[in-house]
Formats: structure tokens, sequence, C-alpha cells
């Protein structure tokens, strides 16, 4: 019997990335994510069905071939949605990236840790890991999933040394507190691979997209964090002598 491509479920490109990793990045949003965190800025990826693209690895890489000289120094990362819903599609990319001499970069809650994830894990040059709050309650009500799944795989990835960024969106009312954000660090500096921390401080661009889906948004009367507990947070980071953005 014919093997079936194996295909990628996709929301959308973007050519020029400049936030999602180093240099210049093609970013694959993919489609599908079981997260629902409050300030999700793209509700529109938490359906798998609802993909704007089915494409196979090969077909992805042909996307990047007209800008490739822009990636010498950048690469491709893999956000989305959550990518690694669809480990066995990013195995396959990374895997031919990898063979192009592309660095690869996933951007990933870090919520599965099976077989093929661990595989495609061994074509990724960077992990872009959300540790989205430190403690489990808060964890549970701002995203709608448990925490230890990513702490298990944080560990995973410090064992295996794969070098990570973690970003930590700051919530005011859910995450900007000193003690979350002490414990936070706290566990982030018990890491051995970590080589930055992103702070990205929490805003409403993607409410728009809730009323478009009819869905609510929950944080429409949050106001984002201000330069001093952006200051201050980056801060705590930095007392324990990780790098900070
Ligand atoms: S994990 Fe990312 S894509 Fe999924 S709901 Fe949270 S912010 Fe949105």
């Amino acid at each position: 019997m014919k093997k079936e491509p194996i295909t990628g479920k996709i929301h959308s490109f973007e050519s020029f990335g400049t936030v999602d990793g180093p240099g210049v990045r093609f970013v694959v949003f993919m489609q599908g994510c079981a997260f629902r965190c409050l300030y999700c800025h793209n509700p529109d990826t938490f359906d798998l069905n609802h993909a704007a693209y089915e494409l196979t690895p090969l077909e992805v890489l042909q996307k990047m071939q007209k800008f490739m000289p822009y990636y010498k120094h950048g690469g491709i990362t893999v956000s989305g949605g959550e990518p690694l819903l669809q480990p066995q599609f990013v195995k396959e990319l990374f895997r031919i990236c990898k063979a192009e001499g592309i660095h690869t970069a996933i951007d990933t809650a870090g919520c599965y840790l099976g077989d093929d994830v661990k595989e495609a894990l061994n074509h990724t040059d960077l992990v872009l890991l959300d540790v989205k709050c430190i403690d489990p309650t808060i964890h549970l009500a701002l995203t709608r999933k448990p925490l230890q799944p990513t702490l298990d795989f944080a560990n995973y990835l410090s064992e295996q040394r794969i070098p990570t960024w973690i970003r930590y969106v700051l919530v005011p009312g859910f995450t900007d507190s000193d003690d979350l954000i002490e414990r936070h660090a706290q566990f982030v500096s018990g890491l051995t691979n970590v080589t930055k921390v992103e702070i990205l401080p929490f805003h409403k661009m993607g409410s728009i997209k809730y009323e478009t889906l009819g869905l609510e948004y929950a944080l429409k009367e949050t106001i984002p964090p201000s330069e001093e507990r952006i200051e201050n947070a980056k801060n705590i980071y930095r007392n324990k002598g990780i790098e900070v953005n």
C-alpha cells in the first residue's frame, strides 16, 4: 500500500520574523492548540480542523527558497498554535531544514513529550519554551491545562542540554507578583540549558479576533503592565544571573 505523505496543518506564514528566535526567520504558525490561555492573541489557531494550508515539509521548504539569503543568520521557527501537536510534521520539516544547513527553532508550551516529540527535538537547535506560570493553580486558571507536563518538558530539555529561551508573559493579576516571578526565576536558574529569558508584557492586540470568532475575551478589563513592573520582573531574573531580553 502506498504510504501517505506527512502533511502539516498550518495557519499562516511570516517571511521576515524578527521576534521568534535569533536573526531573520521564516515563521510557520501551525494550526491547533489544546491550551486556552486567557491572553492568547491567536485564538484563530485553536481548532486543528480550520487550517488555511495543508502542506508537506518539502512544500514548506520551497516557500522559504525565495528569501533564503535572509535566513543565513536566522532560520526557521515553528510556532502556533502548538506545533508539537503535529510532531511528525515538525520532525520531518526540521530534518530536511538541517540537511540544508538551516537553523531550527520551536516555540512551544511544552505539554507533549512522546517519542515523536523527542525525535523532533533531535533536529531542533533552539526551543522557545513558554512556562506560563510557576503556580499550578494559577497555571490551570490561566491556560486551562496543568503545569506539570511543561515542567517535565523543561527538565528533559535541560537533561538533553538543548539550548532554550524561556518565555514569560507578564499578566497583571495573574503572573506579575514578585513572589511568582521569584519562584519562576528559581526554577529557571536550576536548568542547565537556558541562555535567555524573554519577558513578554501582556497586550490586547488579539482581542478583536475574539469578537470575530464569537468568543469571550476574559481579560478585557486587564491593563498591560507598566514599564516599572516590566523592569522589576527583569531585575528578578538578572539578580539570579539569568540574561533577560
Ligand atoms: S499555548 Fe499559545 S497558542 Fe495556545 S492558547 Fe496559549 S498562547 Fe494561544
